[in-house]
């Protein structure tokens, strides 16, 4: 039996980054043909000799060490849950976004019925010399030979009641006479319809330590229906509603789905899709670069109304006839109802869906489905890039210019340069699509990198929409202050006469931006974040959308005690209300994230305003892209110049696009449409452009800036960020990371470029009572500037002074907060 694998490399799950690594563990003789990399596995450590659960990320020969290391104590899981490829990605993971290995695995995998862990005893199997035991051991010993009831034993070593036969268990486990049988309650029914998420800001309230258990859950989940919550932490639901009080996370009803793809309908079959000649040569050439089997990119760089999709499922097709499988990733699952009735009309039971907005049973039924090969199209948000696919042809990222795809929490990734490594892995193709691609993706394009397949026309070869800016400085000049310029109103007249739609954007929820006071000028701010609060008029409160602080109304300003209180700035509810003065008869929809907090609500949202049940649909960002209503001729954006200058390098780039893109939702029929653009900066270059619809103008325009002011694509950027409750620990703990850098590159004899910004507070100076410094590295990502990274983050852990600054390190981020 010499030749099995003896150890086992484990990652453990409560690792911190400074210590994370690969612990060796002894494989005992009974799981040598059954323990595999991949697989969890119980096992003891530190000086306390804690029960942890540990990923086994290898097996290996060490007969020299041995009989020096622990054994692991039991497997948990029946097979492995991460392939061979998906172990790559978790080591690439660890390296290139500074998470532990098992924070690595853990988005690799959706969160299952694990959570909750028994602990059973049971004799091994083996011949006991009762010679060598104890009294209190032999006790023990005896005890299980002659008891088989599970309740009994149980109790018997319910430790907290029996503190005194810990150690002689510990000492039988080590021993190996007796095993630790771990047990995983499975989930409850999916009946559930009680739906719970995070609030923005959730991070930093006061919570108890089961309180603590149901965020951690909800980190790790992104959502969970309430009755899985309360059974997989053991709370009760009145300590959710707590939560839901101090607005830690709030509760959606969401309607019951068998399966996570729901109700299939009448089939069509996607061969009878015909490609126009533009389509075809993009399918060509996509369909060539698949076949050749090497890793590659391609981008997809089609206007608005193109018919993208239309290629996507052609490719995808093909891509499963040549029997492999496809995963497309879209940008918000809820911004796709569309898309998605239209794939399952498509492609059957052949899909699986993969985003946060299912119930955790779902997920895993549907993780299970794509790792037994049953659905071979995976279509999901940012995380369904670590699907457990195998032989896999082709990633899309759709809309791949879009923020979602970059994780703002641990790890820190970017779906796009986690494809890439796919791709590499399966010889496959990552084709990146959008009207408005990312900066760095069409950068890579010009220079070869990717391929460049170009849709110039609208595939009913409507033209695109002819767009004006509206200088509203003229507007408030010339008397009208109103919210909408004279002109908008006389088109959405004109639109609702001929019976035709409109959508309305504005990038701001609430009733009013702020409420600042008249005398003083002071803005009502949140007491703990200092940032101007929202006024909703709902519930006629004052709410902070960085932490989920919420105020009463108020009569007076509370800095000067003056009653002249007046709101400035403009919401979605004010808007509403506004149309709803001129257009009376007008039927108007609301869309934001007040009125829609499941995927459910938009999806019925959206069918009504598809069948004409409403006129004027009013929304932010979230209705900007990807809708297809070809009874819309006419688009209005409200107001939107917060966005141009929010601080971030990206700003510019995301403003363009948001621009391009409600435009484009205008006369996408066989109507003619319109859009016009309200803003107090009409000279911008970047609204002009965006007029114009003019992408590759802008791109000549932005990559210049950031060739000259060095931003990505033209060097890599990173963040390390820091937080603390007292201001001077924060700016201590940058300080100290600075001159540990200045140090470490003159000790390694670093000579690659390296600029330094900061430290310096961050545009968010304070959320939710925690000062935020931010220190900005450019370089040029390479293994060597990982490693400093990695060793800056090794430091900080280990180093006590700063055990209460919280610190994060973020390779091509965002900037802006
Ligand atoms: P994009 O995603 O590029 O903005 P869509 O894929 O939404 O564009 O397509 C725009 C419109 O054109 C849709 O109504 C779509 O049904 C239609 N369309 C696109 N390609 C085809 C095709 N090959 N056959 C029929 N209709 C198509
Ligand atoms: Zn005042
Ligand atoms: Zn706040």
């Amino acid at each position: 039996m010499g030749d099995r694998e003896t150890v086992a490399y484990v990652a453990l799950s409560h690792a911190a980054y400074s210590f994370d690594g690969e612990y060796s563990y002894l494989v005992p003789e009974r799981y040598r043909q059954v323990l595999k990399a991949g697989m969890r596995v119980l096992v003891s450590f530190g000086r306390g000799n804690n029960r942890v659960i540990g990923l086994v990320t290898r097996l290996g020969y060490d007969d020299d060490n041995k009989h020096k290391l622990k054994p692991v104590i039991s497997v948990i899981d029946k097979e492995s849950l991460v392939t061979d490829e998906m172990m790559k990605i978790i080591f690439w993971l660890k390296e290139n976004t500074f998470c532990t290995y098992y924070d690595a695995f853990k988005s690799a995998v959706p969160t299952g019925f694990s959570y909750k862990v028994d602990m059973h005893f049971a004799l091994v199997n083996t011949y006991i010399d009762r010679e060598s035991l104890s009294t209190e051991e032999a006790e023990i010993v005896g005890f299980l030979e002659s008891c088989d009831d599970a309740a009994e034993v149980d109790k018997y070593f319910d430790l907290k009641a029996n503190p005194q036969r810990k150690k002689p268990l510990d000492t039988l486990i080590d021993k190996g006479f007796v095993e630790e049988v771990p047990s995983f309650k499975r989930k409850v029914g999916d009946d559930s319809v009680k739906m719970a998420v995070l609030n923005d800001g959730y991070e930093d309230a006061d919570l108890t330590p089961k309180q603590k258990k149901v965020v951690e859950l909800l980190e790790e989940s992104g959502s969970a229906s309430v009755k899985e919550l309360c059974y997989m932490t053991g709370c009760t639901s009145t300590i959710i509603k707590r939560l839901c009080e101090k607005e830690v996370l709030r509760v959606y009803e969401q309607e019951v789905l068998r399966n996570a793809v729901g109700e299939l309908g009448d089939r069509e079959s996607p061969e009878d899709i015909v490609l126009n000649d533009e389509q075809k040569m993009a399918y060509n050439g996509i369909m060539s670069l698949i076949r050749a089997g090497k890793p590659a990119g391609a981008l997809l760089y089609g206007v608005t109304g193109s018919g993208k999709t239309s290629v996507f499922i052609r490719v995808i097709d093909s891509v499963v006839k040549m029997g492999k499988t496809a995963i497309m990733l879209v940008p918000e699952i809820s911004l796709t109802p569309q898309m998605l009735a239209r794939f399952k009309v498509l492609f059957g039971e052949n899909i699986a869906l993969l985003h946060s907005s299912l119930s955790l049973g779902q997920r895993m039924d549907e993780f299970k489905r794509i790792k037994r090969g049953e659905a071979r199209i995976i279509i999901g948000t940012r995380s369904a890039v670590f699907a457990p696919a195998e032989n896999i042809g082709v990633i899309i990222m759709d809309e791949e210019g879009e923020q979602s795809y970059k994780s703002d929490s641990n790890p820190r990734y970017h779906a796009r340069d986690v494809a890439i490594q796919r791709c590499g892995h399966n010889g496959a193709l990552l084709l990146m699509a959008s009207a408005t691609p990312s900066l760095e993706t069409f950068y890579h394009a010009q220079k070869g990198r990717f391929h460049l397949f170009t849709l110039a026309h609208r595939y009913s070869d409507a033209a695109l929409p002819k767009v004006e800016i509206i200088d509203m400085q003229t507007e408030s000049a010339e008397g009208n202050d109103s919210l909408i310029s004279r002109k908008l109103a006389d088109k959405l007249t004109e639109t609702l006469k001929r019976d035709e739609q409109a959508i309305l954007l504005l990038n701001r929820r609430g009733f009013t931006t702020y409420v600042s006071c008249a005398s003083c000028r002071q803005p009502v701010v949140c007491p703990k974040c200092n940032i101007p609060l929202t006024y909703h008029k709902k519930n006629d409160r004052f709410m902070c959308h960085y932490c989920g602080y919420t105020m009463d109304n108020l009569a007076v300003c509370p800095s000067c005690g003056s009653d002249k209180l007046r709101s400035s700035g403009v919401g979605t509810q004010r808007v509403e209300d506004e149309l709803a003065r001129i257009y009376p008869d007008a039927r108007i929809l609301r869309m934001d994230a007040d009125t829609t907090s499941s995927r459910y609500a938009y999806e019925e949202k959206f069918k009504a305003f598809e069948n004409h049940e409403y006129d004027i649909m009013l929304g932010t960002q979230m209705i900007a892209k990807g809708l297809n209503f070809p009874n819309v001729t006419l688009v209005g954006v409200i107001s939107l110049d917060k966005a141009l200058f929010t601080g971030d390098f990206r700003s510019y780039e995301r403003t363009f696009s948001l621009l391009t893109q409600v435009a484009g939702r205008s006369g996408r029929g066989s109507k003619p449409g319109s859009a016009y653009i309200q803003t107090f900066v009409p000279d911008h270059y970047v609204l002009n452009l965006a007029a114009e619809q003019n992408y590759d103008e802008f791109y000549a325009e932005e990559i210049a800036l950031r060739q000259s002011l060095i931003y990505p694509p033209c060097c890599d950027i990173c963040v390390i960020g820091f937080s603390a409750v007292m201001e001077s620990r924060a700016i201590a703990a940058a300080d100290h990371v600075t001159a540990f850098i200045a140090e470490y590159l003159r000790k390694n004899k670093a000579d690659f470029p390296l600029r330094a910004i900061g430290p310096a507070p961050c545009t968010l100076e304070v959320i939710n009572g925690r000062f935020r410094y931010r220190l900005i590295l450019k370089s040029k990502n390479t293994r060597c500037f990982r490693q400093m990274i990695a060793a800056v983050l090794k430091d900080f852990g280990d180093n006590k002074d700063f055990k209460e600054v919280r610190i994060y390190a973020d390779i091509n981020g965002d900037i802006g907060l």
